[in-house]
């Protein structure tokens, strides 16, 4: 990419050496010219010796004869002295002649113009190498242009492993393509779906397909593009990107990358390096804001990191529906091999089942990678089918790419989080009062998360018994607990648990004056200062014994909550066990699953 930039640089470049070459007082600032008295220069008149003269306001320039077969003619200078007689002498001696602007001043404006086009032309190609396609001729003009697709030939099956998202999305290609069915009823259609997800799990790939599937036009931008933007320049672009979705209604507008540019906005704008963003951003704001869905319009926005993205960008009317776009499960994970394999000619040894179980943690675009690496490597070695043994060398090549990016779990950590999450969940499902799980996951994400446990309170609650959250911190043990009682050995992996275990202990003891021994009081100087109440003292300084009755409690509260925890996975060691191993099987188990090994009906699979 930024060497086909430079290339087209140098293009320019030397088209412009070329004009200058041609330029015909450009081409003195390359020739010697001599500078000679008044007097000598009539002496070169009257002898005969000159060819040219050009007169300018204060100089006089002029080209001598060539002599004896000398091929570069030379050249004078002189300064110009009043003298009427000048020119009935060039006459009489029939010198070609003539006047011209300041020659030399017209020079150095032919330079200065120059070189900062040059720069210019640079650094216009610079900002401009995200866009494929887009070349120096189409400066100004929006970048949204280059990227209509009129049908972008994607659809629906080139997406795999994300069939929530696809029947979240499905509502809008209906939408799209017919409109009136919608309207008729005065029902409203979202203005603005965001997908989120990590990167590489085809949220691009899906804002394609749903242009591709309703058959309508689909123009996008990403949100880096406008970073490096000059002043004001993104703000037009995003106008002029929504005139023209308008125009061409029903359709699709695509942000990618959407966080790039919708930053949460300063409080105090310190330096004038963000302007440009918040200018585009807000920009943004407005058109959404503006334009009516009804014509067709539906704005799409991909972005993996969400909770940087300004709330601005996320109030209802704007993008206020969410699509997750999840990293796939080993099912996901075969599915989009299966895509990625149609046009690939596969040994018969190849069985796209193992493929996927060895990828745990692979985002559809890490499938494509490793699909495409074996392919190669298969060809490398002449051979006339991809086998398996190709796949497993681009699994690990694609693993060793991955690892270097910390994101590839070892098998020996899969196992640890396998037993770690299935701990919070039995434990949530064996106490009374915590919530019920509805998930658990060992496929990482995030960056802090490694696998999950999702459980969904049944009810809304504004207020909690002291044995709920007990309960709750139980939970929270649950995870460290079950790697206790299986490796014998602890991890990092419950550092944010026991972080949110102690914040809970510590609550009980001193907000909620649950503590037997230091009875219903509150202790709360350790709590963070509300915003208003900056640079106001806290109520009391503790006395140092209450300090160490605090910390005493809160030990005594998490220490019996330990216990009790290992009570209950130590009598279900035996469910601990098929839930681990159907974890490391599946990486996702549901709730219902779940509750079945409780009950005892799984336990026959083992
Ligand atoms: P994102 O925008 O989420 O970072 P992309 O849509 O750019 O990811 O995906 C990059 C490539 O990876 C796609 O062009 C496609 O080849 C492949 N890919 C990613 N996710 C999937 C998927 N769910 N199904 C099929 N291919 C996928
Ligand atoms: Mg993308
Ligand atoms: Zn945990």
């Amino acid at each position: 990419m930024i060497k086909r930039h430079l290339a087209r640089i140098f293009i320019v470049f030397f088209f412009f050496l070329i004009l200058l070459a041609m330029h015909r007082n450009a081409f003195a600032i390359f020739s010697e010219t001599e500078k000679i008295p008044y007097s000598d220069f009539k002496k070169l008149v009257s002898q005969d010796k000159l060819e040219e003269v050009i007169i300018n306001p204060t100089t006089i320039k002029a080209v001598l004869k060539a002599e004896g077969g000398q091929k570069s003619k030379k050249s004078i200078t002189t300064v110009k002295v009043e003298d009427t007689e000048l020119i009935k002498e060039l006459i009489a001696h029939n010198v070609k002649f003539s006047a011209a602007n300041d020659s030399g001043w017209s020079q150095s404006l032919f330079l200065l113009w120059f070189i900062p086009m040059i720069i210019f032309l640079i650094l216009m190609a610079r900002t401009r190498k995200g866009a494929p396609g887009a070349g120096l001729m189409s400066i100004g003009k929006s970048r949204a242009k280059p990227y209509i697709d009129k049908d972008t030939g994607v659809t629906f099956d080139d997406v795999a492993g994300v069939d929530e998202a696809k029947e979240e999305l499905k509502e809008i290609i209906d939408y799209l393509q017919n409109p009136q069915k919608y309207q008729r009823l005065g029902g409203k259609i979202p203005k603005g779906v965001l997908l989120v997800g990590p990167t590489g799990t085809g949220k691009t790939l899906l804002a394609r397909a749903v242009a591709g599937e309703a058959k309508v036009p689909f123009f996008s931008i990403s949100g880096s593009g406008f970073v490096e933007m000059f002043v004001g320049v993104g703000a037009a672009r995003v106008r002029d990107l929504f005139e023209q979705g308008q125009e061409k209604a029903p359709c699709i507008i695509f942000i990618d990358e959407i966080d790039a540019l919708g930053k949460v906005r300063a409080a105090t704008p310190i330096s004038g390096g963000h302007e440009e963003r918040e200018n585009t951003l807000n920009q943004l704001l407005v058109e959404m804001d503006g334009f009516d869905t009804r014509k067709g319009v539906i704005l799409m926005a991909a972005t993996n990191r969400p909770e940087i993205l300004d709330p601005a960008l996320l109030r209802p009317g704007r993008f206020d529906r969410h699509i997750l776009v999840d990293r796939p499960d080993i099912k996901g994970r075969e599915e989009i091999l299966k895509v990625h394999c149609k046009n690939v000619k596969l040994g018969k040894d190849v069985d796209i089942k193992i493929i996927a179980a060895r990828t745990p943690g692979f985002v559809g675009a890490d499938l494509a990678n490793v699909v495409n690496e074996a392919a190669l490597l298969a060809a490398r070695m002449g051979k006339d089918g991809v086998g398996m043994d190709s796949f497993e060398e681009a699994i690990n090549r694609v693993i060793a790419g991955l690892e270097k990016k910390k994101k590839v779990m070892s098998r020996k950590e899969q196992e640890i989080i396998a037993y770690h999450e299935s701990g919070h969940a039995l434990v949530a499902e064996s106490v009374p009062g915590a919530d019920k799980v509805h998930r658990i996951s060992i496929i990482p994400r995030g960056i802090s998360a490694l696998g999950y446990t999702l459980q969904l309170p049944t009810e809304d609650r504004y207020l909690l018994t002291r044995s709920e959250l007990l309960d709750r911190l139980a939970v929270l043990l649950g995870g460290r607990v079950a790697e206790e009682i299986k490796f014998n050995e602890i991890s990092t992996g419950a550092q944010n648990d026991l972080e949110r275990a102690t914040d809970i202990a510590m609550s009980m003891v001193r907000e909620y004056g649950m503590s037997e021994k230091l009875g219903p009081m509150t202790f709360q100087n350790g709590r963070r200062p509300q915003f208003l109440e900056l640079g106001y003292r806290m109520s009391r300084e503790l006395s140092e014994d209450v300090s160490k009755d605090i910390d005493n409690e809160v030990k005594k509260i998490i220490f019996e909550t330990h216990t009790r925890v290992k009570g209950i996975l130590t009598e279900n060691r035996d469910r601990l066990e098929v839930l681990a191993k159907l974890l490391l099987e599946k990486e996702v188990v549901d709730g219902e699953e779940l509750r079945k090994i409780i009950s005892g009906k799984t336990e026959a699979r083992k």
